[in-house]
């Protein structure tokens, strides 16, 4: 199956060999680069031993080629970003939170979630003529 993962801003792939490529920014303020597995579901989290994080901490995630914030406009605990899956488009959704377990796979009305803390963000449990009382 082909599958890129894409900048929103720039489309430029993020992804080098097995993994998601970000730079990133913790809670000291000391920036780093992460690699994330592309496959949804797997949670592993690759970076240098000198950049590290604690669980329930909020990571800033960059895109490494333009630098804008990848942080959505829909939570801002979620980063978001463009899955293009057997040439369809998805919006991918997950936690920026350290140890947080919630992915969002999203084509229109159509959400797939992933992750045992996924019921966390109740927008995307909303059918859509609910969304606007938000
Ligand atoms: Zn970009």
């Amino acid at each position: 199956m082909k599958r890129d993962y894409i900048c929103p801003f720039c489309y430029g792939n993020l992804q080098v060999c097995e993994y998601i490529v970000f730079s990133a920014r913790n809670t000291n303020k000391k920036f780093g680069l992460v690699l994330l597995h592309p496959e949804i579901g797997n949670y592993s989290i690759k970076s240098h031993p000198d950049f590290s994080f604690h669980s329930g901490e909020h990571i800033d995630f960059y895109c490494p080629m333009c630098h804008k914030s990848l942080v959505s406009d829909i939570d801002e605990n979620l980063i978001q970003l463009v899955l293009i899956e057997d040439e369809k488009e998805y919006k991918i959704y997950f936690s920026r939170i350290a140890g947080e377990k919630s992915t969002y796979k999203v084509h229109g009305d159509d959400v797939t979630s992933t992750g045992e803390h996924a019921d966390r963000y109740t927008f995307f449990k909303l059918a859509d003529k609910y969304k606007k009382y938000l």
